[in-house]
């Protein structure tokens, strides 16, 4: 991919975030803030703004968005989807964005982790390991969630440590070989 870099300003980043599978539409956008107003998240934790991250996205901040946090907690909740007055999809906007924060090996962010695991955790087992999820997102953060846990133990609510592995978990693999095929074929 041809990379134009002055002053930390990408100039065809926009170009390859279009190519990947969902970050079609990037530069229709005009940054009409629909998509932050209607976003779940937002509404809860104003740091996460769809629209900026687009525009920063568009103005070629490359590395400023791909080593955000922020683009690892959209909910893809697609709210933003129904709304954009340009038929924009805006949680797929950040998907493409976190390919390629992927692809770049950007991987030490909470964000990051949580969504690896978790994908190794279902491939493994079918099943999320809930014990081990919050281990591998927070790391030494877990230890905040010490409390919470031992009220968990007492309540009897605490998941197992190994969840039982379902059935068809080969079919379930090879879903996600295929898939991954596919995108390999894309790339
Ligand atoms: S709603 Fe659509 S056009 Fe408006 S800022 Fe969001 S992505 Fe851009
Ligand atoms: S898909 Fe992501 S960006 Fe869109 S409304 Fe949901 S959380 Fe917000």
């Amino acid at each position: 991919m041809k990379t134009v870099k002055s002053h930390g300003i990408d100039y065809y980043f926009y170009k390859e975030i279009s190519r990947q599978p969902k970050g079609q539409g990037i530069t229709k956008c005009l940054s009409c803030g629909t998509c932050s107003s209607t976003c779940q998240v937002f509404s809860v934790n104003s740091e996460y703004n769809p629209r900026k991250l687009i525009q920063k996205a568009v103005l070629g901040l490359r590395d400023e968005v791909l080593k955000s946090e922020m683009i690892w907690i959209c909910a893809r909740c697609n709210s933003c989807l129904e709304k954009c007055p340009k038929g924009i999809k805006p949680g797929d906007i950040i998907i493409a964005l976190r390919h390629i924060a992927l692809k770049e090996g950007i991987v030490n962010y909470r964000g990051v982790r949580h969504a690896l695991f978790f994908k190794k955790s279902i491939l493994s087992t079918g099943k999320i390991n809930e014990m081990m999820l919050p281990l591998h997102t927070l790391r030494l953060g877990v230890v905040s969630q010490i409390p919470q846990s031992i009220r968990m133990l007492l309540k009897g609510k605490l998941p197992p440590l190994l969840p039982k592995r379902i059935q068809r978990i080969n079919e379930l693999k090879a879903l996600n070989q295929m898939i991954e095929n596919r995108r390999a074929k894309r790339r």
